[in-house]
């Protein structure tokens, strides 16, 4: 299946995007895809009633906005350095265990929305990254659990301001939590769409050009042990999104480097989700 939610910040319904393309409004069966959904067997009830031919649901034309698949979850949770030629651009080595850091969920944007520059920052840059989306709590599972708590899989930016991230004292997370720091779209979609999470190309490209190329196969910590590392030091809760690190390209990694800056767009895709993209504005 294909998720996703329309409509205006705040006030996004939930859709499904069928296999020939048209997009069901599901809001007159479903609330919105969140934690309470995840957990009630929302998607298997979702799953019916697209077999039944979506009864009660309006087929969407026209304009919309499209915001994030999945409404604003209790955690964004990423992995750093999880790729080697990252790792290295970064310069850093390739880390024994990963690297987590959070995110501040109010930094959650739709996948087409701005992304903000914040007053005096110069030092913008994109991360492409594959986003796992949590079906059910996952405390202390093991890797052999952690596809069946799996609820899908999206596009997600790792939006950071690199000064804020590596010269501010303390954390990553300063660099990392700006206001539409994070976007997620357009689409989630359930592990059956996807042949394998490991084997996906993920690229961004700013302006028309390609800076990353990546594949999810070089992951230096697949999937199913990220979920199963994280939830070993926080219970994962339905609709937490994990994102999974990315691969080389990044501005800071440039000689010289290239940051983002107002005007910019900045687009990226992983092959079988879909493509995103945002125009840089300064706040
Ligand atoms: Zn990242």
């Amino acid at each position: 299946m294909k998720l996703m939610r329309l409509g205006e910040i705040g006030y996004e319904e939930p859709a499904v995007m069928l296999d020939d393309g048209r997009i069901i409004d599901a809001s007159t069966e479903f609330g919105d895809y969140n934690e309470a959904f995840l957990s009630c067997s929302g998607l298997e009830a979702l799953q019916s009633w697209i077999e039944s031919g979506c009864p009660g649901g309006i087929e969407k034309k026209g304009d919309y906005r499209i915001g994030a698949p999945i409404a604003r979850p209790s955690k964004i949770i990423c992995v750093g350095q999880n790729y080697a030629d990252h790792a290295r651009e970064f310069g850093a080595e390739v880390p024994p265990e990963p690297v987590i850091f959070m995110k501040a969920t109010t930094a959650y944007n739709g996948p087409f929305d701005q992304v903000e520059i914040p007053p005096g920052a110069t030092k913008l840059d994109y991360e492409v990254e594959l986003a796992v989306v949590m079906g059910m709590t996952a405390k202390r599972i093991s890797q052999a659990e952690a596809r069946s708590h799996i609820a899908g899989y999206s596009v997600f930016c790792d939006y950071s301001e690199r000064d804020y991230q590596k010269q501010r004292a303390g954390q990553w997370v300063k660099g990392k939590s700006s206001d539409t720091f994070a976007p997620l779209g357009p689409l989630f979609v359930t592990p059956d769409e996807l042949n394998d999470p490991q084997s996906l190309r993920l690229w961004s490209k700013v302006n028309g050009e390609l800076r990353q190329n990546g594949w999810t196969g070089d992951m230096l910590f697949h999937v199913d042990y990220v979920v199963s590392y994280i939830s070993q030091f926080m219970t994962l809760l339905p609709g937490d999104i994990i994102a999974t690190g990315t691969p080389g390209g990044v501005g800071m990694g440039m000689n010289p480097p290239k940051f983002l800056e107002a005007g910019d767009l900045v687009e990226l895709g992983i092959e079988g989700i879909g493509e995103i993209k945002q125009r840089i504005v300064a706040s």
